[in-house]
């Protein structure tokens, strides 16, 4: 077989894996992200590389990384959750470990995942949304990846949804990523847990009390265990979500919505609530068809699957 390794930078995790061609994946390794040190998290990447290729250099890397890069895969410019900051880090990495790496956004990685082997399948003209630390996004027109002029297309976690709202790791005040992602989701239970509602009882307990351990993880864990305060707190999440895909609608006009990350895969509330209002705040609803709304298919292994896939493809060309 013919196998290529996928890699996925994370907000608080590195995975890794080797891949084949029809995106199975065999020998997944995983390492927490060295926070916000650059040359820790390259030397961690060029270890685990070596692991899984037991140091056979000729096969390619693809890495989905949570930043924005440009064009050319070769730096990334900008990342709000990591510490990357106009870095050339595809040359500094094909130095380190030898091989040819392919670099690219996490959130494209994983939608191009679902579009060859998921969710996905057969749809030429989808959008995927992977819903973490913060919201991903992937366009895929035509079967592939729409990147922009400069290679960051798809960053719809930084469209501004309420003017002056929550302030964001990119500057603004207001992305939507600060109002449906894993993060917001733990930022408001934490806030619940705060307001000593009794409505919070059940949550509070779950985290000893100490609203500062409130992760988006525990709220839809409990909503899905039937505690209405967490259904609450998912429900209005749909509501944003919901919003933002109507938003995206009005804009791409995908055929299908896949919605993945931790959070997308976790609850299914939350994808339903979320169709029901873009059902409802589409642009001329009644007059045109509606997107398919789904989950993501692949899990946790998405973006190194479509990393490694990337990377295969590029070697191909
Ligand atoms: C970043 C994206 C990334 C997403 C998910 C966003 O805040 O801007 O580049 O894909 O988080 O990790
Ligand atoms: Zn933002």
């Amino acid at each position: 077989t013919n196998l290529s390794i996928g890699v996925d930078i994370g907000g608080t995790k590195i995975l890794a894996a080797l891949v084949d061609e029809d995106g199975k994946v065999y020998g997944q390794i995983h390492r927490e992200t060295p926070n916000h040190d650059v040359a820790r998290t390259e030397r961690t990447l060029a270890e685990m590389i070596r692991e899984l290729s037991e140091d056979n250099d000729q096969m390619p890397v693809g890495i989905g990384a949570a930043g924005w890069m440009d064009r050319q895969g070769k730096n990334v410019l900008f990342s709000p959750h990591l510490s990357w900051r106009n870095e050339p880090v595809r040359d500094r990495l094909m130095k380190l470990v030898g091989h040819e790496v392919t670099l690219v956004n996490d959130a494209d990685a994983a939608g191009w995942a679902e579009h060859r082997f998921g969710a996905g399948r057969g749809e030429s003209d989808m959008v995927c949304l992977t819903l973490g630390t913060g919201i991903g996004g992937a366009v895929i027109l035509g079967g592939q990846i729409h990147r922009g002029k400069s290679g960051i297309a798809g960053e719809f976690g930084h469209q501004v949804i309420v003017p002056g709202g929550h302030r964001c790791a990119c500057g603004n005040r207001g992305c939507w990523e600060q109002y449906a992602s894993g993060n917001a989701l733990g930022r408001e239970g934490a806030e619940l847990v705060r307001s000593k509602s009794p409505v919070a009882f059940r949550l509070r307990e779950a985290v000893g009390d100490n609203p500062d351990a409130v992760t988006g993880a525990d709220v839809t864990r409990l909503a899905a265990n039937g505690d209405p305060a967490c259904k609450d707190l998912i429900e209005d999440m749909g509501g944003w979500l919901g919003l933002g895909i109507a938003n995206l609608a009005s804009v791409l006009d995908p055929g299908t919505i896949v919605i993945g990350g931790g959070l997308g895969t976790a609850s299914k509330q939350l994808v339903e609530t979320a169709e029901e209002t873009y059902r409802r705040s589409l642009s001329g609803r009644g007059y045109r068809p509606f997107a398919k709304i789904c989950q993501a298919e692949l899990g946790p292994a998405a973006g190194l699957i479509g990393a490694a896939d990337l990377a295969r493809f590029n070697q191909q060309q």
